[in-house]
């Protein structure tokens, strides 16, 4: 069958890029990936797609490796899931943050605007822009932006540019307002999948466990998790859900931003609980605060408003934090029985 338009996405190795990559390959698309140069071959999250999708190099601190990504194939959809992806690591690389996740994504559109300004762009903008804001339960697309932490900020840069390639150029550019989506590609430097392979590996009794962003097991020597603040809050959905949300905000007549997420939320504890109730155990026998595993500042409480998603793209979300725990917890013992943890 003749493949119907080629999609650009840039951070194919992610979470998003490679659920979005597997949902786009079902509606008959040609996608091509890009990862960044590498010393490793073994990227585990597109290990299945090898072989049906285009892979290319090119890195977001780089314009040339995007201009001539974006010239050669001419996509009729660029998404740019690329990202310094972990708020609680920009504070100690705030420039390169600053480089890759507020200048990256200008590079992508001035080398669409460039090359091939007919393409439908998908910026990937995070609840993160609006991690200051107080006083506000249900965040909508026009909730004043006011981040609070060097990711967040930068999000927050590339978020006002989207707006202002689409006024000053015409260009087609939508911006995902997406809350926490987690799955069982979610890597190991957030909460959720600390949470779901600590409560699998303890359940498994697993000696060597993986490593935490500290450099140390993710569980101790005496079997305990180590967290930061139990007391955090987050809207947290399905990413498997959220990467249908980016396609259709490109099927649009007009560009627009949209807020995705379950307008629902609950904190660290709740997935503690949520993680070792599946299993069996009790989530405080487990789980303690590590005060180095504590962000500078939090993030206020809030809940993402997806109504004008549902009304306009006809999205929802299908799957809330207690299913999702459930299933990144089942798939992480299948994970560490697989990979030969002992
Ligand atoms: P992720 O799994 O953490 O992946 C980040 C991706 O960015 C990886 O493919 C990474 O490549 C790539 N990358 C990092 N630096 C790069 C650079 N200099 N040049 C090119 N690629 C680079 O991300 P995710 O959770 O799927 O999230 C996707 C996007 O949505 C990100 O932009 C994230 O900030 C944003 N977001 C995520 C959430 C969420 O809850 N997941 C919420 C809101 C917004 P390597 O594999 O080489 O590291």
């Amino acid at each position: 069958m003749k493949q119907s338009k080629t999609a650009l996405i840039i951070g194919i190795t992610s979470q998003d890029g490679s659920y979005l990559a597997d949902f786009l390959l079902t509606k008959n698309y040609k996608v091509v990936g890009t990862l960044r140069r590498s010393t490793t071959m073994h990227h585990e999250n597109i290990e299945h797609l090898k072989g049906k999708i285009i892979i290319e190099s090119a890195d977001l601190t780089d314009s040339e490796s995007l201009n001539n990504v974006i010239q050669k194939y001419q996509p009729d959809e660029v998404y740019n899931i690329a990202a310094q992806s972990v708020p609680a690591d920009s504070w100690n690389q705030p420039f390169y943050t600053g480089e890759v996740t507020a200048l990256g994504p200008v590079r992508v559109f001035e080398a669409v605007r460039r090359f091939c300004p007919k393409a439908r762009v998908y910026q990937a903008t995070s609840r993160e822009i609006l991690g200051g804001v107080e006083g506000i339960e249900h965040a909508n697309e026009k909730t004043p932006i006011f981040a609070n932490n060097p990711y967040g900020i930068a999000k927050a840069y590339a978020h006002m540019m989207i707006d202002c390639y689409r006024k000053s150029y015409g260009m087609f550019v939508c911006g995902g307002i997406l809350f926490n989506h987690e799955s069982p590609r979610r890597s190991l430097h957030f909460v959720t999948r600390k949470i779901s392979m600590g409560a699998a590996c303890i359940k498994l009794g697993i000696q060597t466990p993986p490593i935490n962003e500290l450099g140390q097991p993710l569980v101790d020597s005496n079997g305990k998790l180590h967290l930061g603040d139990l007391n955090a809050t987050r809207d947290w959905g399905y990413a498997k859900e959220y990467v249908d949300a980016m396609w259709l905000m490109l099927q649009q007549e007009k560009p627009k931003d949209y807020v995705i997420g379950t307008n629902t939320s609950y904190s660290i504890k709740d997935a503690c609980d949520f993680a070792f109730s599946h299993v069996g155990l009790n989530w405080e026998d487990h789980v303690v605060t590590n005060q180095a595993l504590l962000r500078p500042t939090e993030i206020t409480d809030m809940k993402g408003d997806f109504s004008l998603a549902e009304k306009e793209l006809g999205w929802k979300p299908r799957t809330y934090a207690k299913q999702l725990m459930e299933i990144m917890t089942t798939s992480d013992i299948e994970w560490l029985t697989k990979n030969g943890y002992k």
